[in-house]
């Protein structure tokens, strides 16, 4: 059994990035970025006006009220292009370029004009440089402002549109075949029978893999025979970067995930993590031109979510070459005692919050166990125990890794 860090280290290795793709702008949202991006100007290009007022020059206005004649207007995409000079002023709205002279902006709300238009009086003194920003003073030409392996989230998009990037060369989104096992499983829009549930797993799987920028297919059920498991696999892989199984990798006599995989001769990396929820996780290869990833997820609602998280969603955001493809651990105080398993490490379901203080807290939530996927909905984040510690005790500084979603 190996430890969860060796297990994500193992996946990361056998990972092999995808090639990347360019894709209009508009489309690029969500995705991973693949080439590093280049302010192509100066930002902002010219000394913008910050606020609407009057362009002046500072030592016109040293002792107010000043007045001074008005020459101009400059309005945003459409500049004044004249030259200020001692004693005059340009109407200036936010987002105009200052006019050549000018060396400050008086904001409208001080400032009073005479009827005919004619003068401004200013009745507060300005500072040299007040209300406008310097040309390049946020970016100069030629910075670099991205990075291959950023995640292309909302506040970059304006980054790349900014720079005139209309395609953009981004990580191919990996294939996903989701693929549920287990004779007890009926579709959602089915009534279950006497001993039977509805899938659940293939909907958080689908859903998680999304979210980690997967193209996803959910497969009909294999129930649990391990031929028709096997050819199924097999079928999905020809156009699937990655097989997430749910279901059948425990020891129960009818567990036939594994037995599928080595029938096609898939070489297994890791089958057993020291973790709970999801000792019984599976990570193998297949041996198809692809080589296609295969993880094999206990099908406990609960065990699905975390070991999709842990391992699946790094080898999906390590094939988009992102910068950091793992979940990130971060330190919360425990608001709740949480208990640990003396074996295992375990991964609780757990809720984050900040206290007065601006602490994050993570609430430890009641839940039955790894089936207890209706408890498990409220989690935000887990809370990692270490193995060999029975109870962590209310106020103890933690590990937690925030679920995506
Ligand atoms: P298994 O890993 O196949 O032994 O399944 C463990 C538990 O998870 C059993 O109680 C299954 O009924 C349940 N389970 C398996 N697959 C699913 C699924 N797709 N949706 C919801 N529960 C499932
Ligand atoms: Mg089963």
């Amino acid at each position: 059994m190996i430890p969860v860090s060796e297990a994500v280290r193992i996946v990361l290795e056998k990972t092999a990035p995808l090639a990347p793709e360019r894709v209009a702008l508009a489309r690029a949202h969500g995705r991973v970025l693949a080439e590093d991006v280049f302010a192509g100007t100066d930002l902002p290009p010219f000394d913008r006006a910050q606020m609407d007022g009057y362009a002046v020059r500072s030592e016109d206005v040293r002792q107010t009220p000043a007045r001074l004649r008005i020459v101009g207007e400059a309005a945003a995409g459409r500049g004044w292009r004249g030259e200020l000079k001692s004693g005059e002023a340009v109407r200036i709205m936010t987002g105009a370029p200052l006019p050549a002279g000018a060396d400050s902006v008086e904001q409208v709300e001080l400032t009073r004009e005479t009827e005919d238009g004619a003068f401004v009086e200013i009745n507060r003194a300005s500072a040299r440089g007040q209300f406008y920003v310097p040309r390049a003073s946020e970016i100069r030409a030629g910075a670099r402002v991205l990075a291959a392996g950023d995640d292309l989230n909302a506040a970059r998009m304006a980054v790349l549109a900014s720079f005139g990037y209309a395609e953009v060369k981004v990580a191919r989104r990996p294939r996903v075949a989701v693929l549920a096992t287990g004779t007890e499983l009926v579709n959602v829009s089915e009534r279950p029978g006497e001993d039977q549930i509805r899938d659940s797993n293939t909907y958080s799987i689908a859903a998680y893999a999304e979210l980690a920028g997967a193209e996803v297919r959910r497969l009909p059920f294999a129930g649990d025979d391990a031929a028709l498991l096997a050819d199924e696999i097999n079928k999905a892989a020809r156009e699937a970067d990655a097989v997430v199984l749910s279901g059948g990798v425990s020891m129960g006599r009818y567990d036939f995930t594994k037995a599928a995989l080595q029938a096609l001769g898939a070489e297994i990396f890791f089958e057993r993590v020291n973790l709970r929820p999801g000792k019984p996780t599976v990570f193998a290869r297949l041996a198809n031109e692809r080589r296609t990833l295969a993880f094999g997820l206990p099908g406990n609602p609960v065990s699905v979510s975390v070991t999709f998280n842990l391992f699946a969603r790094a080898a999906l955001r390590a094939m988009q070459g992102a910068r950091v493809p793992a979940l990130t651990e971060e330190t919360a105080v425990l608001a709740r005692a949480a208990k640990g398993a003396v074996e295992r490490m375990s991964y609780l379901p757990a809720a984050l919050t900040t206290d007065d203080a601006g602490r994050l807290l993570a609430e430890p939530l009641k839940w039955g166990g790894s089936s207890d996927f209706v408890a498990f909905a409220n989690a935000n984040a887990l809370v990692i125990v270490p193995a060999g510690l029975k109870t962590v005790d209310a106020g103890s500084v933690v590990r937690v890794v925030r679920l995506p979603g």
